[in-house]
Formats: C-alpha cells, structure tokens, sequence
C-alpha cells in the first residue's frame, strides 16, 4: 500500500533540470531535497497535534469517536484505494465509491488517482528502483522517506490508470482533493464531536489531527513493516512478507507475500482464523448489496504457489546434505580387482554393482562385525537386501556415503545396467542435484530377496 498526503510533481519546464533527487546530498543543499508539504502533513501536523493534546482533556465519547473515525477512514484506504481502486479485486455501486472516495480522503494520503498509480508501480516493479517505496532503500524509506525527501516521478515505474480516469468518482475526488481532505479529514470529526457532546475542540484533536497521524502511520506499515516482518509462504524472490502483527496494525493487509502474488484477490488472509476486517467488509458490502463481483483466486493455483515455495526449501535443506559421490562420477573397477583389493584387506563390499569401502564402519555395523565381514568381496546385493537382512532405509542412505566404485563385467552387469537406467531417471532439482526419495536408493531392491540359506 502507499499513501501520501500530497504529491508535489514538477512541471514539464522542470524536467529538462537535473532533477535535485538525483543530485547528491550536501549541507548546502539538504533542504532542497526535502519534500516540505509532505513534512508539514506528515510530521508537522501530528506534532501540533500532540502539543494541543496537553491543553484539551480527553472525553471518552471522543475517544470512542476517533476509534470509529480510525476504522472508517483507514478502510477508505485498504477497502477502497488499495483493493477497489488499485487493485479492482471487486466492483462496488456509486454509493459506496463515493462513500470510500470521501472517507478515504479523510486519510490525508493523497488522492485516489496518485495513491493507486503509485501503488500499481510498487506492484509492478517491487523492489526495484521503480518501486517508489522500494524496501530495498532501507526501512525507515520504505515507511517515510520516499514521502518527506523528493523524488524524481520520472523515475518511478510507469503504470495504466486509463480505468482510474473513466470512474467519475476518482476525478472528482482527485479535482476536489483540497476541499474532501480538509473536510473529512478535519470539519467532519469535529463537527460529530462538536454537535454531538459539545467538545468541538476534542473532536479537531483527537479525531482530526491525532487520528489522520495513527491512520497514517498504519498504512505506511504496509509499504515498510510488510516487506520486512514474517514470512514468505508463497514466494521469497521478492519482500513481501506476511505477519499479523502488520495484519493488526493496518486493517487486514498484513498477509503481503500472499497479497503480492495474487493482487486481484478481494483478501489478504485466506483462512478464516486470520484478521482481515477489510475483507470481512467487502464481503459484508456484498451482502448489503453494495459490492459485487468479489474476485478470489482457485486455491488450486494458491496451492501451486505454496507447493513451490515448500519444495523450494526442501530442495535448499537437501542439497546441505552428503548424498555420497553420484554414480557417474565413481570410477569403474573390474570385478576381479574388487575381489583382489577386498582379499588385500580393503574392507569392500559390493552391493547392487557398487562398490563401497566400509573398513571404517565394521565395528559400528549394528549387526555385528562377522555379519558385514562375510560380505567383503563379494556380491552382497541379496544379503543386504533380505537375504541376510532386509535393511532399512537409512541403511541404504548411509551406504551410499560410503561408494568408491561400481563394477565393470561379471555377474554384475545385469544390476549395474539396472542401476543406470535408474539413474537415468532420478528427478532433480532447481539447482542440478538427484532427488533421492526414501527407498530409492540404488542399492535398494524393490522387494527382499530370498536365498536358500536364509533364515
Ligand atoms: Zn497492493
Ligand atoms: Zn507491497
């Protein structure tokens, strides 16, 4: 989400200038970088705010009235400029666009018109030096910079707002933008106050001034707390981020990896355990008949996108682990120099056409030294796999660590063939690696072997 109480965009004749965002900052010139308008509204204003707070007691109907006030406006944000008008995640009837457009302005975050065309930018080229609150440039940008120091427009990514300028309400709002933010934002909440219990100037401070800084304040966290706090569920290469801790502060929109990878979707949260009130109030706006045409993606196509972030991180977890030297690297051994070097006292044993070298594993062998001795120079393919013991698992797994070869000629051919074709057919993953699932390994027969002497 962005917000901004104003936007100063320079005039054509100043383009041809070097724009003072892309010149460096010095003591001489710092001022010139600032934003001023932006800082009055954002800074300036709320700290008047705070000092009148000290003159004027706080009445609990005011209070309660500025919390209201907080919802209202700040779901004339998330509801209405981010998932109506940014985003067209639903359709909504004149009455309620008109009613977003004029509680939406008592935000003080700009117009419709500058918010969502600053926002699809975001959209489109997040963290990206046409992202114009880019995580990238720092948190403390992401949440204020970008609004009190000055930007260059031309640099931020180029966006279509042609459906912006067809909706009559978004025009006017962006034409009378002065006289709704001066309006709904300060005349409304003192007039409720005023006329209502008679604490005119309770209302101006507390539901005016101090509630436009908390509303601010929140959803400049989308844009700053959201790329940076929780988890990426759905997506890492981007900062989006999802975290109730931002879902509480900003009305719902906290569920942000989610939110950037399916931006037409009318929530945040898709399970019903998560805080979206935006989402439960279109739906309620629905029901009421004033919103239509809510847009949800498949939770097949969700699934997907959760699917491949999981395996994404299985496959970084797999590729840590030693999965002993793949098969086409192992040098071939003759069959009768497997024999000679295991008689030489090389403890080798030969399993399924591999040669493993286990000299340093016969004493931990679980079922004894004498066991895993009668095996060393031979092929144990049977004995290893039911003949003897059907081993498990992880005994496969451990034993592939321990490869130095696989055999050429003999007997063993028809397996070592076997195994090629095997491997010929492992799965891998992003980065090249074999997937070796559990009872796959090369080693591994696919049912036990009997033989005559087993018992
Ligand atoms: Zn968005
Ligand atoms: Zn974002």
């Amino acid at each position: 989400m962005s917000s901004k109480p104003d936007a100063s965009r320079p005039r054509a004749a100043d383009t041809k200038k070097v724009h003072i965002a892309d010149t460096q900052m010095t003591r001489q010139n710092w001022y010139k970088h600032v934003n001023w308008l932006n800082v009055t509204f954002i800074i300036g204003v709320p700290i008047s705010g705070c000092i009148q707070a000290f003159f004027v007691p706080l009445q609990l109907k005011t209070a309660i009235w500025a919390v209201i006030y907080y919802f209202f406006t700040g779901l004339g944000i998330t509801a209405g400029y981010h998932r109506l008008w940014a985003h067209c995640s639903y359709s909504a009837t004149l009455p309620m666009r008109i009613w977003l457009a004029l509680v939406g302005g008592g935000a003080v975050e700009g117009s419709i018109r500058w918010w969502a065309r600053d926002h699809r930018a975001h959209h489109r080229y997040t963290d990206t030096d046409k992202d114009p609150y880019s995580v990238r440039k720092g948190l403390l940008y992401s949440h204020l910079g970008w609004m009190v120091m000055k930007q260059n427009p031309k640099r931020i990514g180029r966006t279509d707002i042609t459906d912006l300028n067809e909706d009559p309400v978004v025009v006017w709002q962006h034409r009378n933008y002065i006289k709704v933010v001066v309006t709904m934002g300060l005349i409304v909440p003192m007039l409720v106050a005023g006329l209502g219990w008679g604490d005119w100037y309770g209302g101006f401070v507390y539901a005016g001034i101090l509630r436009i800084f908390f509303v601010q304040q929140a959803t400049f966290c989308v844009n700053s707390l959201a790329h940076w706090l929780g988890d990426q569920p759905f997506d890492d290469r981007n900062s989006p981020r999802d975290h109730i801790i931002t879902a509480l502060v900003t009305l719902g929109e906290g569920y942000h990896n989610f939110h950037h990878e399916f931006p037409s979707d009318y929530r945040n949260a898709i399970e019903w355990h998560q805080y979206d009130p935006t989402k439960w109030t279109i739906w309620t706006c629905k029901q009421l008949g004033l919103a239509y045409d809510l847009k949800q993606f498949r939770s097949n196509e969700i699934e997907k996108g959760r699917v491949q972030q999981l395996q994404k991180k299985i496959d970084q977890k797999r590729a840590k682990l030693d999965w002993g030297t793949p098969l086409d690297q192992l040098p071939v051994m003759e069959w009768d120099d497997y024999v000679e070097q295991a008689k030489n006292g090389r403890g080798l044993i030969s399993i399924a056409g591999v040669v493993h070298d286990v000299t340093d594993f016969i004493k931990d062998h679980p079922g004894g030294k004498a066991m895993i001795k009668s095996g060393l120079g031979k092929d144990a393919t049977a004995m290893f796999n039911g003949g003897v013991y059907y081993h498990s698992n992880g005994a496969h797994n451990l034993l592939s660590t321990m490869r130095v070869g696989v055999i050429r000629g003999g007997g063993e051919v028809e397996i070592w063939k076997r195994a090629q074709k095997e491997n010929s057919e492992y799965v891998r993953d992003e980065t090249g690696q074999r997937i070796i699932r559990a009872g796959q390994q090369v080693t591994k027969m696919p049912e036990p072997i009997p033989t005559a002497d087993a018992a």
